[in-house]
């Protein structure tokens, strides 16, 4: 492996002890990523787009290919009038902000971004971050300190567990959607101290939905705080694509909503939004919304377009729907295992045993021309490997057929159906 490493400082490395160096830590990761390359597969996380024809195709390795593993659920990255808002604002405001939106990096596009979340969610507070990454691990640092109490679901995005860790909370987990096991959990904890519940919307490994409903009010009656991650709901749940809390009639009940940029909108960002009296003190206090750089002017009049459009997007969402029942009811048919017995989302997960089958019908789809995500441990609990699919609105009727054909013959090549 390390040959390819070789630089002209490479004596440097050699002089440091094997128990000195830091990186022999990857010692284990780099000899099973090479066991797996060595069984002849394609790596799975080194793909390269080398050419984006649409939300729905792209060329990976010359070979035109259906993408049903990308966020792209509203498929906005190539709406006209998205890109014309990027390009104007590339011209008008040039490239980059250079600096902290606290300071020199608030441009006219950031605030219009802001205004049209708010909305777009009816709220009177938005503050938008970097990434949906840092909207976590600000909003989540931020708001429980030392002495308070942040609960969470155990099957949470790395983000959610990252502000945990950013911050000085106790934190408590409670079982994956389990109403039961948050009740108690919070029914354990002294009454007086300050707690925020962190729940999302859609999990994005199984692509189940949480019973909001029953938890915000368990929360509630403990008198906690709820935070939702509606990551992978924007856009299409609930009537005006709020996420799922709208659709579940929780308006009014959830005090912080963070989202991200990345998926239904198109481009990439994060934020929060609330309506909370004081929610503008979280930009005097919040670490990860101060000391990085804001997004760039082109990204946010992007996102401030695509946010306008989703709010009216209801043939979109109806389509989406559409697609996803299709191809979780073709996968069903046809004998695979599923995250959800019905479809509850835009993501429908293929379980399999094994790392061999996970990647040989990986593969073997990337070779029938359909790009799935490949998930494993430690995004997903130990021992299982996903194969998630993500539908996306501009899907058409003919590349769900074909997806679920190229399902049929690559489970069967794979013997991973009958
Ligand atoms: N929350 C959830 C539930 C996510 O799945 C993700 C990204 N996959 C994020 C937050 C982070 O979003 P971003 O890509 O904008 O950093």
């Amino acid at each position: 492996m390390t040959d390819s490493l070789q630089t002209a400082d490479a004596p440097v490395f050699e002089r440091i002890a094997p128990e000195r160096d830091l990186m022999s830590k990857f010692d284990g990761l780099i000899a099973e990523r090479q066991a797996l390359l060595d069984s002849g597969v394609r790596d799975p996380f080194a793909i390269v787009m080398e050419q984006v024809l649409s939300p729905t195709e792209a060329v990976i390795q010359g070979k035109k290919t259906i993408l049903l593993g990308t966020y792209n659920y509203m498929g906005m990255t190539f709406d006209p009038d998205v890109i014309a808002a990027g390009k104007d604002a590339l011209d008008t405001f040039g490239s980059g902000t250079n600096g902290s939106r606290m300071l020199n990096g608030t441009f006219r596009d950031h605030m219009e971004v802001e205004q049209a979340l708010r909305e777009f969610y009816g709220t009177s507070g938005a503050i938008v971050f970097s990434t949906g990454y840092m909207a976590n691990l600000g909003m989540i640092s931020t708001l429980a300190g030392r002495g308070e109490y942040i609960i969470l679901d155990a099957d949470s995005h790395a983000s959610i567990y990252d502000g945990c860790s950013m911050g000085a909370a106790e934190i408590v987990r409670f079982r994956h959607n389990s109403v039961e096991d948050l009740d108690k959990r919070l029914g354990r904890l002294p009454p007086e101290p300050g707690k925020l519940v962190v729940l999302e919307g859609v999990y994005s490994m199984m692509g189940d939905i949480a019973p909001l409903k029953e938890m915000v009010a368990v929360a509630k009656k403990h008198g906690a705080m709820v935070l939702v991650d509606e990551a992978h709901s924007m856009g299409f749940f609930g009537a005006n694509g709020r996420g799922v809390y709208e659709d579940q009639g929780l308006e009014g009940e959830v005090d912080f909503v963070v989202g991200t940029f990345s998926k239904s909108v198109g481009t990439v960002g994060g934020f929060c939004v609330s309506n909370h009296p004081k929610f503008e003190a979280i930009r005097l206090a919040c670490r990860p919304y101060i000391f990085t750089a804001s997004l760039p002017p082109s990204v946010v009049a992007t996102a401030a377009t695509s946010i306008r459009k989703l709010r009216h997007a209801h043939n979109k969402r109806q389509h989406l729907w559409e697609n996803a029942r299709r191809v979780h009811d073709g996968l069903t048919q046809l004998g695979f295992t599923l995250g959800t017995d019905t479809p509850q989302s835009a993501i429908i997960a293929v379980i399999l045993p094994t790392q061999e089958q996970a990647v040989g019908m990986w593969q073997a789809l990337l070779e029938h021309g359909l790009y799935v995500n490949m998930a494993r441990p430690p995004a997903t609990p130990a021992g299982m490997y996903l194969l998630r699919c993500s539908l996306c609105a501009e899907h058409t009727g003919e590349q769900v057929e074909r997806i679920v054909d190229m399902f049929a013959q690559a489970g069967r090549q794979m013997s991973v159906i009958p």
